[in-house]
């Protein structure tokens, strides 16, 4: 399989090209540096994201508030994440980068508010 990546982790945006059938045999070409090769392995064979959205508020102005990861997460959880974040409700104060959810989804990462709302 042949795939074309362009590297997220930094502003240069390497073009990565990808070429394997397992994870053995990888040939990454294009790649400027180490941590280009960790995230293009992951976006071959266990794909991430961070994880961002809205969550509802109590006691505020508005009526949502953003929330996100403070790490990638699987892609295929995103769904689920989404579902998860649906049920929930905070109420005020929130503060920014307060933690909503520990280990969200058993994931390792946390889920955190992303602005802060008194
Ligand atoms: S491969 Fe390295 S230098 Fe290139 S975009 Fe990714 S992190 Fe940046």
């Amino acid at each position: 399989m042949k795939k074309t990546i362009i590297c997220t982790v930094c502003p240069n945006g390497c073009v990565v090209e990808a070429e394997y059938t397992t994870k053995e045999d990888l040939v990454l070409t294009g790649y400027g540096c180490k941590r280009g090769v960790v995230y293009c392995t992951d976006e071959c064979f266990e794909p991430k994201r961070t994880f961002t959205s809205s969550v509802k508020i109590q006691g505020a102005n508005r009526r949502m508030m953003p929330v996100r990861t403070t790490g990638p997460v699987p892609k295929e959880l995103l769904m689920k994440c989404a579902e998860e974040a649906h049920k929930i409700s905070l109420e005020t104060p929130v503060k920014s980068q307060q933690v909503i959810k520990e280990d969200f989804l058993e994931t390792g990462v946390d889920l955190i508010a992303a602005m802060t709302l008194e």
